[in-house]
Formats: C-alpha cells, sequence, structure tokens
C-alpha cells in the first residue's frame, strides 16, 4: 500500500489537488469534509448529528471519525492506497490513523502540506461562498476554522516532521503549477 495525507488549511486547495493525485497515483481518495457534506444533504441520522458543528467550523470528535475513515476504508479492499483529505487534523487522530493503517498493513507514507498565507485564504473562501454557498464559509465561521486549523491541526506538522515525512509545497500559483510540485515531492 501506498498511503499519503494532504494536509493545509482551509481553502489551500486540498481537495482540487486531492483529485488530481489519486487519479495520477491511483490511489482512492477519502474526503472527510466531502462525506460529511453528503450525509447532512441527505439529512442521514450522521449529517444532522455533525451539521451544527460543521456550520460553526468546530472539529466533529475524534472518535466518530475513527468510525467513519474505518467505514470508508473498508468500501475499498484491495485498493493501491489512500489519498487521504481532510483527516487527520489532531494528534489524537494521527495517532487513531496508524492503528487503522496498520490493521490493513499500511502505513503513512508521505505527507504532503499546501503552504497558503491567511489573508489569502481569507479571500479565497469568501470568494468560494459567492459561487458554492458553503454554509461554513462566512467570514465568521472561516475565522474560526482557521483558529481552530492554526491550534489544532498545525502541531501535526511537527508530529509527521519528527517520523521524516512532511514536505510542503508554496500553496499559491496555478492548479497545474502546485500539481506538478506536489508530483515532484512524491517522486522524490
Ligand atoms: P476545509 O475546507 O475547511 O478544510 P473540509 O471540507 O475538509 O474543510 O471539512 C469541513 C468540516 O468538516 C470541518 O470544518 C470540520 O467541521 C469537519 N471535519 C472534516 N474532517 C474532520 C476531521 N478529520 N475531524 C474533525 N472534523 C472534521
Amino acid at each position: 500500500m501506498y498511503n499519503i495525507i494532504i494536509f493545509g488549511p482551509p481553502g489551500s486547495g486540498k481537495g482540487t489537488q486531492s483529485i488530481k493525485l489519486a487519479e495520477k497515483y491511483g490511489l482512492t481518495h477519502i474526503s472527510t469534509g466531502d462525506i460529511f457534506r453528503s450525509e447532512i444533504k441527505a439529512k442521514s441520522p450522521l449529517g444532522l448529528r455533525v451539521q451544527s458543528i460543521i456550520e460553526n467550523g468546530e472539529l466533529v470528535s475524534d472518535d466518530l471519525l475513527v468510525d467513519l475513515l474505518r467505514s470508508a476504508m473498508q468500501k475499498h479492499p484491495g485498493t493501491e492506497g489512500f489519498l487521504l483529505d481532510g483527516y487527520p487534523r489532531t494528534i489524537q487522530q494521527a495517532r487513531d490513523l496508524e492503528v487503522l493503517l496498520t490493521e490493513l498493513n499500511g502505513g503513512v507514507n508521505v505527507v504532503l502540506a499546501l503552504d497558503v498565507h491567511d489573508d489569502e485564504l481569507m479571500e479565497r473562501l469568501l470568494n468560494r461562498a459567492q459561487v458554492e454557498g458553503r454554509k461554513d464559509d462566512t467570514e465568521e465561521v472561516i475565522s474560526n476554522r482557521l483558529n481552530v486549523y492554526h491550534s489544532q491541526t498545525k502541531p501535526l506538522m511537527a508530529h509527521y516532521d519528527g517520523q521524516g515525512k512532511m514536505k510542503s509545497v508554496h500553496g499559491v500559483g496555478t492548479i497545474d503549477e502546485i500539481f506538478n510540485r506536489l508530483c515532484e515531492k512524491v517522486d522524490k
């Protein structure tokens, strides 16, 4: 198995790059944000449970994420590997992921990070709000999501850096420029 985590603040372009990376490397793309949005849209029990948390820009509990990940992974037995987008987001989730991947005889191979400045992120997310109308793209919720990212998710970079797996790229440029920067890191 070959497993990649893509990591970056809200609005850094993780989703777009994930689709391209998964295709190029033949990996199964799992986006926890996409899963939650489709559950909310379907008004499923899970969707109803997480809706207000997400609309406030808070994180869903680590325990709920373990179950969600395990069932998403079980849907793809025999995959070449996973491209994880939006998970892990806390140190506890990184530990849980280790266990989940070990169950599949795999581990985290590389962690890619998109580096984008907060001012640029706010601008992109406010634009996206107008195009896509995501409920968590209001100015107040965006700034909460950025705070949550800096306080809870960013520490993961040091965690993976300590394991020699962290590879950051500059996240401003065209989609293809950024994609090429990411591929260079994977291919190295
Ligand atoms: P963003 O574009 O802000 O990076 P995502 O689309 O990945 O966000 O996720 C949207 C929301 O779903 C998050 O703000 C959070 O509330 C919830 N969520 C997604 N993944 C996780 C996770 N791994 N742990 C906790 N909450 C999560």
